[in-house]
Parts: structure tokens; C-alpha cells; sequence
């Protein structure tokens, strides 16, 4: 039998911008994804020079909101990953405009949408379907971490007031959710992590 030296798969938090932003580095099989690098690119290039070495695989984005995006360029055109965003968010750059935020042209390479599979070394990133926050907000399951972007947070939800924004999608969401794995972790994309069981028992 060969003993594969299998390293365990990584999550790095770093919190980015004036909205406090986490942006997550995820490496799984020394791939790496970078999930809403919303501002401060250089303390993300630090982060990830951190890791050593890895391939640069992923940009994934939750949704379109400015303090998701605005690193995505630079890193880009560093490292050359590959930017994926949920299928009725690929329009960045008008969706912020709609709440008066000037941002670059961000163009996406892969749109995903509800069921898509994407590969990160070890692991698969699942996709959720979760409008509410934005039309294109989606979730992405690795392995047993969920990231949530504005739709789940810690003890709350994102908002449903802005353009493209729904309760009624928000609440069909949440429950698509909360219906996952109680033991997977959750990690928002603002403030503290959490659990899906403390979230149901929170919704409940
Ligand atoms: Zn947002």
C-alpha cells in the first residue's frame, strides 16, 4: 500500500475593506481558491505567497457586490486564476452601479449555477443556488465548509433591500440551507463563523 502524504485541506480567513469583508483562501491537493477577495489585494497576495507553493486555481465569487470583488483584477492578472460567479451576476459592473458604486469591468470565466461540480484538488466545490441577496448569489460547499457570502451569516441573514434583492427568495434559500449536513461549518462573508445545526436552531 502506498502512504500518500495527503495533506489536510486549509481554510485562511482574511478580513479586507471598509465593510470588513472575509475573503477565504482554500487549499485542498495544493490547489488553491480564493473565495471574495473584496479589497486590500496586496494583503491577499501576502496571504497567498504565505501558503508556498501552490497552483492558482479558483476566484470564487458569492455574488457581485463591490466588497466582494474589487481585488479580482489584480490577483487575476497576477496569478491567473480562473474567476467564477453564479450565473445571473456575471453583469459586476452594472450591478453595482444600480447601487451607485463605480467598479471595473469584471469579467467572469465560468458562470456556475444550481448542482455544478468544480474540482479543487481533493475535493469538490459544490453549488448553491441561493438568490435573496443578489439574483446570482450562490454558496459554495467544500468538503464540509459551506461559504455562505451574504446569504447565511452568524445568527442573521444578508439584506434583501438592494436591487435584485428578495425575502421571499432569501426565506427559500435559508431553508435550502439549513436542510445541509448539521455538522458543516459555515463561513459568511462578514463576521464570525458558525455551524448549520446553531443556524437551524437559530431559524427554528
Ligand atoms: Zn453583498
Amino acid at each position: 500500500m502506498t502512504r500518500m502524504n495527503m495533506k489536510k485541506m486549509q481554510i485562511k480567513k482574511i478580513i479586507v475593506g471598509p465593510i470588513e469583508t472575509n475573503c477565504y483562501l482554500v487549499v485542498s491537493g495544493n490547489e488553491l481558491a480564493v473565495i471574495d477577495p473584496g479589497d486590500e489585494a496586496d494583503r491577499i497576495i501576502s496571504g497567498i505567497q504565505d501558503l508556498g507553493k501552490v497552483n492558482y486555481k479558483y476566484i470564487l465569487l458569492t455574488h457581485g457586490h463591490f466588497d466582494h470583488v474589487m481585488a479580482v483584477n489584480e490577483l487575476k492578472g497576477k496569478y491567473g486564476f480562473k474567476v467564477i460567479v453564479g450565473e445571473k451576476d456575471t453583469d459586476i459592473q452594472s450591478l453595482n452601479a444600480q447601487i451607485r458604486i463605480e467598479t471595473e469591468a469584471i469579467l467572469p470565466d465560468v458562470t456556475v449555477k444550481e448542482g455544478d461540480e468544480l474540482e479543487l484538488g481533493e475535493e469538490k466545490i459544490g453549488v448553491f443556488a441561493t438568490p435573496g441577496h443578489t439574483k446570482g448569489s450562490v454558496c459554495y460547499k467544500i468538503s464540509q465548509n459551506l461559504f455562505s457570502g451574504d446569504t447565511l451569516f452568524h445568527r442573521s441573514h444578508g439584506r434583501t433591500d438592494l436591487p435584485g434583492g428578495s425575502d421571499e427568495e432569501m426565506g427559500k434559500s435559508l431553508d435550502k440551507l439549513l436542510k445541509l449536513d448539521e455538522n458543516i461549518k459555515v463561513y459568511p462573508g462578514h463576521s464570525n463563523e458558525t455551524t448549520i445545526k446553531a443556524e437551524r436552531e437559530n431559524y427554528a
